[in-house]
Protein backbone atom coordinates (compact mmCIF):
# COMPACT_ATOMS: atom_id res chain seq x y z
CA UNK A 1 0.00 0.00 0.00
CA UNK A 2 2.77 2.59 0.94
CA UNK A 3 4.32 1.42 -2.29
CA UNK A 4 1.59 1.99 -4.23
CA UNK A 5 0.76 5.50 -2.54
CA UNK A 6 4.46 6.88 -3.00
CA UNK A 7 4.16 5.59 -6.43
CA UNK A 8 0.75 8.08 -6.71
CA UNK A 9 2.43 11.08 -5.57
CA UNK A 10 5.60 10.63 -8.01
CA UNK A 11 2.82 10.30 -10.92
CA UNK A 12 1.21 13.49 -9.53
CA UNK A 13 4.56 15.56 -9.03
CA UNK A 14 5.92 14.84 -12.49
CA UNK A 15 2.89 15.85 -13.67
CA UNK A 16 2.81 19.08 -11.94
CA UNK A 17 6.29 19.62 -12.77
CA UNK A 18 6.05 18.86 -16.21
CA UNK A 19 8.64 15.98 -16.08
CA UNK A 20 9.29 12.64 -17.07
CA UNK A 21 10.61 9.69 -15.44
CA UNK A 22 13.21 7.67 -17.28
CA UNK A 23 14.24 4.08 -15.69
CA UNK A 24 17.08 1.84 -16.72
CA UNK A 25 16.41 -1.88 -16.99
CA UNK A 26 18.91 -2.50 -14.01
CA UNK A 27 16.35 -0.22 -12.08
CA UNK A 28 14.39 -1.65 -9.01
CA UNK A 29 10.70 -3.04 -10.44
CA UNK A 30 8.60 -0.54 -8.22
CA UNK A 31 10.96 1.96 -9.95
CA UNK A 32 10.47 0.72 -13.42
CA UNK A 33 6.84 0.20 -13.15
CA UNK A 34 6.11 3.83 -13.16
CA UNK A 35 8.58 4.99 -15.18
CA UNK A 36 7.36 6.68 -18.54
CA UNK A 37 10.42 4.73 -20.16
CA UNK A 38 12.52 2.02 -19.48
CA UNK A 39 15.40 1.16 -21.23
CA UNK A 40 18.82 1.04 -21.67
CA UNK A 41 21.61 4.08 -21.24
CA UNK A 42 21.28 6.77 -24.39
CA UNK A 43 18.11 5.44 -25.75
CA UNK A 44 16.44 6.83 -23.03
CA UNK A 45 18.31 9.96 -23.12
CA UNK A 46 17.57 10.32 -27.13
CA UNK A 47 13.85 9.55 -26.51
CA UNK A 48 13.78 12.28 -23.41
CA UNK A 49 15.28 14.88 -25.88
CA UNK A 50 12.55 14.47 -27.99
CA UNK A 51 9.90 14.81 -25.35
CA UNK A 52 8.18 18.52 -24.46
CA UNK A 53 9.07 17.56 -20.46
CA UNK A 54 10.84 20.72 -19.03
CA UNK A 55 12.43 18.53 -16.17
CA UNK A 56 14.31 14.55 -17.10
CA UNK A 57 14.61 12.56 -13.94
CA UNK A 58 16.89 9.50 -14.70
CA UNK A 59 16.40 6.58 -12.90
CA UNK A 60 20.55 5.44 -13.71
CA UNK A 61 23.41 6.43 -13.07
CA UNK A 62 25.62 9.59 -13.00
CA UNK A 63 26.66 9.03 -16.44
CA UNK A 64 23.57 8.29 -18.00
CA UNK A 65 22.19 12.29 -16.50
CA UNK A 66 24.68 13.75 -18.00
CA UNK A 67 24.16 12.44 -21.56
CA UNK A 68 20.46 13.20 -21.02
CA UNK A 69 22.25 16.60 -20.16
CA UNK A 70 24.12 16.86 -23.14
CA UNK A 71 21.05 15.86 -25.55
CA UNK A 72 18.61 18.02 -23.55
CA UNK A 73 20.75 21.45 -22.40
CA UNK A 74 17.65 23.02 -22.45
CA UNK A 75 15.48 20.84 -20.18
CA UNK A 76 16.75 20.43 -16.18
CA UNK A 77 17.65 17.13 -15.76
CA UNK A 78 17.38 15.84 -12.22
CA UNK A 79 19.53 12.24 -10.57
CA UNK A 80 17.57 10.92 -7.63
CA UNK A 81 20.81 9.87 -5.67
CA UNK A 82 23.55 11.83 -6.27
CA UNK A 83 25.94 8.88 -5.06
CA UNK A 84 24.75 6.73 -8.05
CA UNK A 85 27.77 6.24 -10.22
CA UNK A 86 29.28 3.28 -12.68
CA UNK A 87 32.33 1.58 -11.43
CA UNK A 88 33.41 0.59 -14.77
CA UNK A 89 32.82 4.51 -15.72
CA UNK A 90 35.05 5.52 -13.12
CA UNK A 91 37.95 3.37 -14.49
CA UNK A 92 38.69 6.21 -16.77
CA UNK A 93 39.69 9.64 -16.38
CA UNK A 94 40.33 12.92 -18.81
CA UNK A 95 43.71 12.85 -17.67
CA UNK A 96 44.51 8.99 -17.94
CA UNK A 97 42.76 9.29 -21.60
CA UNK A 98 44.81 12.22 -22.28
CA UNK A 99 48.28 10.17 -21.50
CA UNK A 100 46.69 7.66 -23.51
CA UNK A 101 46.38 9.39 -26.54
CA UNK A 102 49.83 10.17 -26.32
CA UNK A 103 51.28 7.03 -25.75
CA UNK A 104 48.96 6.01 -28.97
CA UNK A 105 49.22 9.03 -31.38
CA UNK A 106 47.77 7.09 -34.77
CA UNK A 107 44.60 5.36 -32.54
CA UNK A 108 41.72 6.39 -32.76
CA UNK A 109 39.37 7.22 -29.20
CA UNK A 110 36.62 5.11 -29.57
CA UNK A 111 34.29 5.48 -26.40
CA UNK A 112 32.03 3.54 -24.94
CA UNK A 113 28.74 5.01 -23.45
CA UNK A 114 29.53 3.78 -20.54
CA UNK A 115 31.98 7.15 -19.41
CA UNK A 116 31.93 10.42 -17.81
CA UNK A 117 31.21 13.45 -20.27
CA UNK A 118 34.76 14.90 -19.80
CA UNK A 119 35.72 11.59 -21.02
CA UNK A 120 33.36 11.63 -24.49
CA UNK A 121 34.42 14.69 -24.97
CA UNK A 122 38.12 13.68 -25.48
CA UNK A 123 36.86 10.93 -27.60
CA UNK A 124 36.70 10.70 -31.39
CA UNK A 125 33.45 8.68 -31.55
CA UNK A 126 31.03 6.80 -28.94
CA UNK A 127 29.95 3.55 -28.81
CA UNK A 128 26.94 1.57 -27.41
CA UNK A 129 26.97 -2.26 -26.77
CA UNK A 130 24.85 -2.66 -29.76
CA UNK A 131 26.92 -1.00 -32.40
CA UNK A 132 30.65 -1.08 -31.05
CA UNK A 133 31.65 -3.18 -34.62
CA UNK A 134 29.87 -0.46 -36.68
CA UNK A 135 31.48 2.35 -35.27
CA UNK A 136 35.51 0.84 -34.98
CA UNK A 137 34.50 0.26 -38.87
CA UNK A 138 33.39 3.67 -39.67
CA UNK A 139 36.34 5.22 -38.52
CA UNK A 140 39.32 5.81 -40.58
CA UNK A 141 42.17 4.97 -38.28
CA UNK A 142 43.16 1.54 -38.22
CA UNK A 143 44.34 1.45 -34.65
CA UNK A 144 41.81 1.84 -32.24
CA UNK A 145 42.06 2.85 -28.28
CA UNK A 146 38.51 1.26 -27.03
CA UNK A 147 37.69 2.90 -23.79
CA UNK A 148 36.59 1.89 -20.76
CA UNK A 149 35.53 -1.71 -21.09
CA UNK A 150 38.21 -4.28 -21.61
CA UNK A 151 35.99 -7.09 -22.22
CA UNK A 152 33.59 -5.47 -24.66
CA UNK A 153 36.96 -4.07 -26.33
CA UNK A 154 38.35 -7.92 -26.85
CA UNK A 155 34.90 -8.74 -28.09
CA UNK A 156 34.50 -6.19 -30.78
CA UNK A 157 38.42 -7.23 -31.80
CA UNK A 158 36.59 -10.64 -32.84
CA UNK A 159 34.95 -8.53 -35.70
CA UNK A 160 37.35 -6.46 -37.05
CA UNK A 161 40.78 -6.74 -38.82
CA UNK A 162 41.97 -2.88 -36.68
CA UNK A 163 43.85 -3.38 -34.01
CA UNK A 164 41.86 -3.08 -30.72
CA UNK A 165 43.61 -1.56 -27.57
CA UNK A 166 41.78 -2.18 -24.77
CA UNK A 167 41.82 0.33 -21.88
CA UNK A 168 41.81 -2.07 -18.49
CA UNK A 169 38.22 -1.24 -17.38
CA UNK A 170 35.62 -3.69 -16.45
CA UNK A 171 31.97 -3.42 -15.06
CA UNK A 172 32.37 -5.88 -11.58
CA UNK A 173 29.00 -6.81 -12.13
CA UNK A 174 29.57 -8.54 -15.31
CA UNK A 175 33.18 -9.14 -15.51
CA UNK A 176 32.67 -11.60 -12.28
CA UNK A 177 30.41 -14.00 -13.70
CA UNK A 178 32.48 -17.03 -13.52
CA UNK A 179 32.78 -19.22 -16.94
CA UNK A 180 33.23 -23.04 -14.71
CA UNK A 181 29.83 -21.91 -12.79
CA UNK A 182 27.71 -21.03 -16.05
CA UNK A 183 29.17 -24.10 -17.78
CA UNK A 184 27.61 -26.63 -15.22
CA UNK A 185 24.39 -24.20 -15.53
CA UNK A 186 24.20 -25.26 -18.61
CA UNK A 187 24.75 -28.84 -18.28
CA UNK A 188 21.75 -28.68 -16.31
CA UNK A 189 19.73 -26.68 -18.13
CA UNK A 190 20.55 -27.99 -21.64
CA UNK A 191 17.63 -26.70 -23.49
CA UNK A 192 17.46 -23.06 -21.98
CA UNK A 193 19.34 -20.78 -24.31
CA UNK A 194 22.28 -18.06 -22.86
CA UNK A 195 21.96 -15.11 -23.53
CA UNK A 196 24.78 -12.86 -22.06
CA UNK A 197 25.74 -8.68 -22.18
CA UNK A 198 29.69 -8.36 -23.94
CA UNK A 199 30.74 -6.64 -20.79
CA UNK A 200 31.35 -10.69 -19.37
CA UNK A 201 34.56 -12.38 -19.96
CA UNK A 202 35.46 -13.87 -23.43
CA UNK A 203 35.33 -17.32 -21.47
CA UNK A 204 31.85 -16.33 -20.31
CA UNK A 205 31.16 -15.32 -24.03
CA UNK A 206 32.04 -18.23 -25.70
CA UNK A 207 29.50 -20.42 -23.80
CA UNK A 208 26.63 -18.14 -24.78
CA UNK A 209 23.95 -18.83 -27.43
CA UNK A 210 23.52 -14.86 -27.77
CA UNK A 211 25.78 -12.12 -26.71
CA UNK A 212 23.98 -8.45 -27.16
CA UNK A 213 22.90 -5.23 -25.45
CA UNK A 214 20.02 -5.71 -22.72
CA UNK A 215 17.92 -4.25 -25.66
CA UNK A 216 19.36 -7.21 -27.85
CA UNK A 217 18.94 -9.92 -25.09
CA UNK A 218 15.10 -8.44 -25.02
CA UNK A 219 14.28 -8.72 -28.39
CA UNK A 220 15.79 -11.96 -28.51
CA UNK A 221 14.14 -13.81 -25.87
CA UNK A 222 11.25 -12.19 -27.53
CA UNK A 223 11.78 -14.27 -31.36
CA UNK A 224 12.76 -16.87 -29.08
CA UNK A 225 10.66 -20.07 -29.15
CA UNK A 226 12.65 -21.43 -25.76
CA UNK A 227 10.82 -21.55 -22.68
CA UNK A 228 13.48 -20.94 -20.51
CA UNK A 229 16.76 -18.62 -20.61
CA UNK A 230 19.55 -18.36 -18.58
CA UNK A 231 20.39 -14.83 -18.67
CA UNK A 232 24.00 -13.21 -18.60
CA UNK A 233 22.95 -9.27 -17.13
CA UNK A 234 22.09 -7.13 -13.96
CA UNK A 235 18.99 -8.94 -12.28
CA UNK A 236 16.79 -5.58 -12.73
CA UNK A 237 16.26 -6.63 -16.52
CA UNK A 238 14.49 -10.03 -15.09
CA UNK A 239 10.84 -7.19 -14.62
CA UNK A 240 11.10 -6.53 -18.28
CA UNK A 241 11.82 -10.13 -19.28
CA UNK A 242 8.99 -11.33 -17.19
CA UNK A 243 6.52 -8.64 -18.06
CA UNK A 244 7.11 -8.96 -22.17
CA UNK A 245 7.51 -13.34 -22.09
CA UNK A 246 4.51 -14.12 -19.47
CA UNK A 247 4.96 -17.68 -20.71
CA UNK A 248 8.41 -18.09 -20.53
CA UNK A 249 11.13 -18.51 -17.34
CA UNK A 250 14.16 -17.19 -16.90
CA UNK A 251 17.35 -18.03 -14.33
CA UNK A 252 20.46 -15.98 -13.82
CA UNK A 253 24.03 -17.10 -15.06
CA UNK A 254 25.45 -16.22 -11.80
CA UNK A 255 23.67 -15.63 -7.92
CA UNK A 256 26.26 -12.41 -8.26
CA UNK A 257 24.28 -10.14 -11.02
CA UNK A 258 23.55 -7.40 -9.11
CA UNK A 259 24.31 -3.74 -9.92
CA UNK A 260 24.66 -1.64 -6.21
CA UNK A 261 24.85 1.59 -7.34
CA UNK A 262 21.69 1.04 -10.17
CA UNK A 263 19.86 -0.79 -6.94
CA UNK A 264 20.85 2.81 -4.81
CA UNK A 265 17.55 4.76 -6.16
CA UNK A 266 13.92 3.81 -4.13
CA UNK A 267 11.46 5.50 -4.77
CA UNK A 268 11.40 8.12 -1.90
CA UNK A 269 14.68 9.52 -3.49
CA UNK A 270 12.46 10.22 -6.53
CA UNK A 271 9.52 11.84 -4.67
CA UNK A 272 12.49 13.80 -2.95
CA UNK A 273 14.06 14.88 -6.16
CA UNK A 274 11.15 15.99 -7.84
CA UNK A 275 9.89 17.57 -4.63
CA UNK A 276 13.39 19.24 -3.73
CA UNK A 277 14.35 20.00 -7.48
CA UNK A 278 18.01 17.26 -6.61
CA UNK A 279 20.01 16.65 -7.77
CA UNK A 280 20.35 18.95 -10.91
CA UNK A 281 23.32 17.53 -13.18
CA UNK A 282 24.83 20.15 -15.30
CA UNK A 283 27.38 19.66 -17.85
CA UNK A 284 29.70 22.76 -18.78
CA UNK A 285 28.99 24.21 -21.90
CA UNK A 286 32.47 23.48 -23.92
CA UNK A 287 32.36 19.59 -22.22
CA UNK A 288 29.04 19.08 -23.61
CA UNK A 289 29.56 20.55 -27.08
CA UNK A 290 32.33 18.49 -27.67
CA UNK A 291 30.91 15.23 -26.20
CA UNK A 292 27.62 16.09 -27.88
CA UNK A 293 29.43 15.60 -31.40
CA UNK A 294 30.96 12.58 -30.16
CA UNK A 295 27.76 11.04 -29.62
CA UNK A 296 26.33 12.62 -33.04
CA UNK A 297 29.17 10.85 -34.84
CA UNK A 298 27.51 7.58 -33.69
CA UNK A 299 24.04 8.41 -34.03
CA UNK A 300 24.84 9.61 -37.32
CA UNK A 301 26.14 6.00 -38.19
CA UNK A 302 22.62 4.55 -37.53
S1 LIG B 1 25.96 -2.77 -14.32
FE1 LIG B 1 28.15 -2.35 -14.55
S2 LIG B 1 28.30 -0.91 -16.27
FE2 LIG B 1 26.14 -0.93 -15.57
S3 LIG B 1 26.02 0.77 -14.09
FE3 LIG B 1 26.46 -1.10 -12.92
S4 LIG B 1 28.72 -1.12 -12.75
FE4 LIG B 1 28.20 0.33 -14.39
Amino acid sequence: METKQIQKEIRQLIEEREAILLAHYYQRDEVQEIADIVGDSLALSIEAAKTAARVIVFAGVHFMAESAAILSPEKTVLLPRRDAGCPLADTVTPEALLEARKAHPRAAVVTYINSSAAVKALSDICCTSANAVRVVQSVSEDEILFVPDGNLARYTARFTDKKIIPWGGACPVHDEIDAGAVARLKQAHPDSPLAVHPECPPAVLALADFVGSTAGILRFVRESKAAAFLIGTEQGIFHRLRLENPGKTFLPASPSLLCETMKFTTLEDIRSSLKENRYVIRVPEETAAAARRTLERMTALS
